[in-house]
This record gives structure tokens, sequence and C-alpha cells, in this order.
């Protein structure tokens, strides 16, 4: 709001591919995808053919009881053939933040109908980025974005986000009968991008095995291709009890997510003979939402882009790799999927700390949209059809930004 008060808000207008265009015409490389979304790039015409012939069939329709539309049944069962455990039961959410919550309700009430009323405890990362509801705000690890409300969630642990040791001694402390779920990205995204250390997922995923924890795989930003497979949980086999996801589901072209159950954890909710499960947002199943998840799923199958982001976690990296020699820079942080972020050296924000706010406004002067993340980093995360020409010109852009904040 104050940066808006003092410099005025920056409109943008239209976008086609990795381009985006503000009104007065200038056009910047998105270096973000919108916030991580647009996997299949902007302007997509059968997207908007999708959505238009849905809204004059059928806009939305409620799915709460037995009620559902074709497009929102289609899309769960296609999410369920591509989920990382076979079988699985898919809820639609309006959001990231809908399906953290859901997750979060769905973990404890699983535990419920187990007679394990007692498990009640999340465990989370440092450096956590789940979302902007009430859960999601206490399971942040991100000290920012829980300052000044007190604690909506008492019943979250925070551990070290790259110590399998400290997930285990959390769930000692707390005793496993206490614990209902740990959440974990796969990739920390809005923390900073920080890849998983070499063998981190698997032992984190072991631990809650060995103590009945239900693993929850946040996939919001790494899920639909960002990470080189559909999943991350496929990518490094990790078959989460409970997978939250969204923005790469509709490549953000109409709100959406889901939540993806596996059958361990679904399966009292189907038995439970004590009724429904009271859990369900208006736009859960959302037709129109569907019908573009549909469309967009067609997209990154036809043009393989799961195996395209593979080839290009690579490509992004090499391309990005002469900007860590640059003296405002401390590191580049890429590699894993198409996920990188640049970081500013800490001597030099001590001396200047305004400096990555002149760094975003530096690269979008040299043609280049990207933000700071909760690290200060800036966030590199493009559509997944970029272009070594586009791979380039993310380099440049970013180059000359720096440059000119010397
Ligand atoms: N979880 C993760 C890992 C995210 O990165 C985000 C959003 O960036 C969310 C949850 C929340 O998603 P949304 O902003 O769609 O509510």
């Amino acid at each position: 709001m104050a940066a808006v008060e003092s410099a005025g808000e920056l409109i943008v207008e239209r976008g086609e591919g990795v381009h985006i265009w503000d009104e007065s015409g200038r056009r910047y490389l998105d270096a973000t995808a919108g916030l991580w979304y647009c996997n299949v790039g902007f302007g997509r015409e059968e997207l908007a053919e999708a959505a238009a012939a849905q809204i004059r069939k059928l806009a939305a329709y409620s799915t709460f009881g037995d009620l559902s539309n074709r497009p929102a049944t289609e899309l769960a069962e296609h999410v369920s053939a591509l989920a990382p455990v076979p079988d699985s039961r898919v809820f639609l959410t309006s959001g990231g933040s809908d399906s953290i919550e859901t997750a979060a309700k769905m973990a404890r009430r699983y535990w419920h109908l187990q007679g394990q009323s007692d498990r009640t405890l999340f465990v989370t990362r440092e450096r956590a980025y789940h979302g902007m509801h009430v859960a999601g705000t206490s399971l942040a690890g991100i000290e920012a974005n829980i300052a000044g409300y007190g604690a909506f969630v008492r019943d979250v642990l925070k551990v070290a986000w790259d110590s399998p040791q400290a997930l285990r001694d959390a769930i000692a402390f707390a005793t496993p009968q206490r614990v209902a779920a740990f959440f974990c990205e796969p990739v920390i995204g809005a923390g900073g991008v920080f890849a998983p250390p070499e063998g981190y997922l698997q032992e984190v995923r072991e631990i809650c095995r060995e103590t009945g924890v239900l693993f929850v795989a946040d996939e919001v930003i790494t899920g639909f291709g960002r990470l080189g497979d559909w999943f991350a949980s496929r990518r490094w086999d990790l078959e989460p009890d409970i997978l939250t996801c969204a923005k790469g589901i509709t490549s953000g072209y109409l709100p959406m997510g889901a939540v993806i159950a596996s059958p361990r954890v679904a399966e009292p909710f189907w038995s439970d003979g004590t009724g429904m499960w009271r859990h369900g947002y208006t736009y859960s199943g959302h037709a129109t939402s569907a019908a573009v998840a549909l469309a967009n799923l067609d997209i990154m199958e036809r043009e393989a882009l799961p195996t395209r982001a593979l080839a290009l976690e690579t490509e992004l990296a090499v391309a990005l790799a002469p900007l860590a020699d640059h003296p405002l820079v401390e590191d580049v942080r890429a590699g894993t999927g198409v996920l990188a972020a640049v970081q500013p050296s800490t001597d030099a924000m001590a001396e200047d700390p305004t400096l990555p706010a002149r760094l975003v406004a530096a690269c979008r002067a040299n043609g280049i949209m990207t933000r700071s993340l909760a690290s200060e980093a800036l966030q590199i995360s493009p559509a997944l059809v970029i272009d070594e020409a586009g791979l380039t010109e993310l380099r440049d852009g970013i180059g000359a930004a720096l440059d000119a904040c010397c």
C-alpha cells in the first residue's frame, strides 16, 4: 500500500507466452510466471475457448452432497491418474490456501475417525510458506507472515528446514500419538527457493512412516510440471499421504486448487457411516475452472511440458550461472526444477537495506518482471515454455539491473 502511495501502481494489461505488457505498452519478460502459476505461458486461445464454451453451457453449480458436473468429475479422475499414489481421491478447491486448510482439517478428521483424536499437532519447517488462511498462516515458517496475529492454530511445532533429525526430535518430544501431520514443500518456494538437501525428503518421509504421522506434500508451486514431472512427489517417490496443489492446475487462467488424498487417508471418509464430512467451498469443483484445468492439462501433455521442464532446469541453471560472479550477488540457487533465486550479497544489503527493492525496480527498468522473496532473493520461475532466447533475455536483463545497482 505504501509502495502504491509513493510511486503509483503498475497496471499489467496483457500477456503472450513468457512476456507481459503494461498499459503504456512496455514489454517485460515475466521471470515469475505470475505468482509461479502460468506454466503454459500467457495468451493461450484454447483456454479462453474452453472457458467460454463451459460458461455457455453451465458456468458453475454446487458439488455438495451427491452433485457434480462433468468437467469437475473428469478433472478429479484426470488428477487422480497423475497422482503419485494410485487410486487417490481428489478434493477440488478454489486455490492453494484453501487446499492447505482442507489438508489440515482432513488430517485431523482422519485421526478422529481412526479413534485417535489426540493427534492434533502439525509439524512444519522454518522458511515454509503455506498460504494466507488461518491454518496456513500458523504453519508458515516465514516470521514476517506470522507476526502481529498471535497464534491462530496453537498446535504447531516448527523445525529446521533442512534437518531430518529436527523432525525426529520434534515428533519424539511431542510423542507420535499427538502428531497429526508434517507439512513439507518439496522445494521451498516463497521462502527463497531452497531445494532439499540430498536425501532430506526420503529421510523425513521415512520418519513419518515410522511414527504414523501423515506426510503432507505442499505442491502448490511444484505440482503440474515445474519439477520435471507432474509432481515433485513422483520425481522423488515420496508417496505423500496428502498432496496439496493449485496454480499450475489451470496455469492461473482461472482460480482452482486440489487436495489429493491417498487411499489410506481417503478410506475412512468413504466408509464412515456417521455422516458426511462437513467441508466444502462454494466454488469447489467450479465447472468453468475445471474445464479450463482440463484444457490446460491437455496442453501440458501435448507439449510434454513436464519433460521440457526437466531439460529446462539445467538450461536455466547454466544461463543464470554467470550472475553468481557479480559483486552484488551472494548466491544463485538453481538446478532443481524450473525454479531459481538470485540472492543479493549480505554485505551489500547490510550497507544498503534498500538494495532488494532497488534491484526489483532495476530489473523492471531493464525489461524483467520479478519480485523479492522472503530471503530477499529475486524470484525466477518462468513459464515452462521459455526458450533459449528467453533465457538469454532473462540473464542479460538481471545482469544489467545488477550493474545499475552498483
Ligand atoms: N502453499 C504454497 C507452497 C504456496 O507457494 C502458496 C502460494 O504461493 C500457497 C500454499 C497458497 O496458495 P494461494 O496463494 O493460491 O492461496
